[in-house]
């Protein structure tokens, strides 16, 4: 996966922070000065690098350290703020013509970058949306391109309009164009011709296309794996042709990530979706804030941070880590600690204000950040109403939960008894996994102690 070693790096330098009471300039210096590094390593464009160190440095010296948060975390809020900060802050979605109106997107990119297995994935997309999408070969110089997007478009359901390798791509478009206001598709996704590099024939190609049709947004694929190649490309074609948006693939191969986190900054292109896979499901939507908190791998801890002030009911957080560490919880605890959640914004939030874990990745990443998905929120909320239907003894014993007791809980909260099993498996296996924490914990981070 992309940033995994720029999340490690990030994440040791973010834990030289903690101990520290107030940041000097020293500080932060010295650790900015690692996190250039990382992001250079990272393939991150230079003059991206250089600015983005400038601000956070400018907004992390002497900065007081916010109630709730030690100082290594404040760098780390700047961090994440400054990267969701170039990544675009906002997700910007493909603008659509409103109502049954026809929009058409042009797709384009270099050979191999992903194209057409970009716009196969989208055009299943948007089906699922409710569009009725209808796909176009544009590229006639490789008939298997065609074929490609044949095979794919009838994998996702998709019709797919051909005029095999003899016409132009700007009158294929217009035909396409035709048959789509007859067969009612409201969505027109052009395939077009890629080069092995930027050339002129190219470029008068899809411009030509734009002359032909209307076409409402210019989508530029390209392939993450080329690092500063792809936001180079991207410059180009915004020069030349311009670009609403880029789709960046092969997001799940590369493990540097430095085209991700320049494209909008060095071309002000916003990118929209992100490759992650070779199946035709393995499309998402780009989410600054996700992606800025995939990369430091802490999304437990910016949970935290967002929320520190707030609401955080800091003693309550304590005195649940503390029956957590002696795995002393029962499912009066797991209840609070749901509300807790809530507030906080996690599970690993709670595991957060426990010393020697501080939030810092301390329990590797990978292991908790799934707790803190929206899925998790709805499974939340039905382990709510399982605990609610167990009587108070139940909750402070849970040992006593035979089948029958079960069967009663199951039939109460109105899920199936499988679900029960389930909850109660997990909540035992919590707190074996608590059992297990004290070890692994080392001495107290931070001079007030608290991480
Ligand atoms: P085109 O020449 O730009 O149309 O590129 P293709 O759509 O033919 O894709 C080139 C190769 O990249 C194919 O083998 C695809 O399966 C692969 N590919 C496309 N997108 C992704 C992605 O997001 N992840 C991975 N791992 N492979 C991808």
């Amino acid at each position: 996966m992309a940033f995994d070693s720029l999340t490690e790096k990030l994440q040791n330098v973010f834990k030289s922070l903690r101990s520290k009471g107030r940041l000097t300039e020293e500080d932060v210096k010295a650790a900015l000065k690692e996190v250039r590094m990382a992001l250079l390593e990272a393939d991150v464009n230079f003059k991206v690098v250089k600015n983005f160190v400038k601000e956070v440095q400018e907004r992390a010296v002497g900065q007081d350290v916010m109630n709730g948060l030690n100082p290594g975390q404040m760098v780390i809020k700047i961090v994440n703020e400054e990267l969701v900060k170039l990544m675009g802050s906002e997700t910007t979605e493909i603008r659509l013509q409103p109502g049954s109106a026809i929009t058409v997107l042009m797709m384009a990119g270099l050979q191999g970058a992903g194209k057409t297995t970009t716009t196969a994935k989208l055009a299943g997309k948007y089906k699922l949306k409710g569009k009725n999408p209808l796909l176009v070969a544009c590229d006639v110089y490789r008939p298997a391109a065609i074929k490609q997007l044949q095979i794919n478009g009838e994998k996702q359901g998709v019709e797919v309009f051909s005029m095999g390798e003899k016409n132009r791509p700007a009158d294929i478009a217009k035909a396409a164009l035709e048959h789509a206001k007859k067969n009612h598709n409201n969505l027109v996704i052009l395939d077009t011709a890629g080069r092995l590099h930027i050339d002129e024939e190219m470029m008068s190609e899809l411009q030509e296309i734009k002359e032909a049709v209307e076409v409402h947004q210019t989508i530029l694929v390209v392939d993450a794996m080329t690092g500063q190649d792809a936001v180079n490309v991207a410059g180009s074609f915004n020069e030349k042709i311009g670009i609403d948006g880029v789709i960046v693939t092969k997001l799940d191969g590369d493990t540097r990530g430095g085209a991700a986190l320049s494209i909008k900054a060095v071309t002000g292109c916003p990118i929209l979706y992100v490759g992650m896979g070779e199946k035709l499901s393995d499309l998402e939507q780009f989410y600054p804030d996700r992606m800025a908190s995939r990369i430091l791998g802490m999304g437990d801890v910016l949970t935290l941070i967002e929320k520190a002030g707030a609401e955080l009911d800091e003693d309550k957080a304590r005195q649940m880590a503390e029956k957590m560490k002696k795995a002393q919880f029962d499912f009066e605890d797991y209840l609070e600690s749901m509300n807790q959640m809530k507030k906080m914004g996690g599970l690993s939030s709670i595991l957060g204000m426990m010393p020697g874990l501080g939030g810092l990745g301390g329990l590797g990443k990978g292991k908790l950040p799934e707790l803190d998905t929206q899925e998790n929120e709805k499974k939340m909320a039905r382990m709510e109403a399982i605990i609610y239907s167990m009587t108070v003894e139940e909750r402070r014993n849970p040992d006593i939960l035979n089948p029958s007791r079960k069967h009663r809980i199951a039939k109460g909260a109105g899920v199936d008894i499988a679900e029960v099993n389930r909850m109660v498996k997990q909540f035992n296996e919590t707190r074996k996994m608590m059992k297990k924490l004290p070890g692994m914990m080392g001495g107290r981070g931070g001079k007030k102690g608290r991480f």
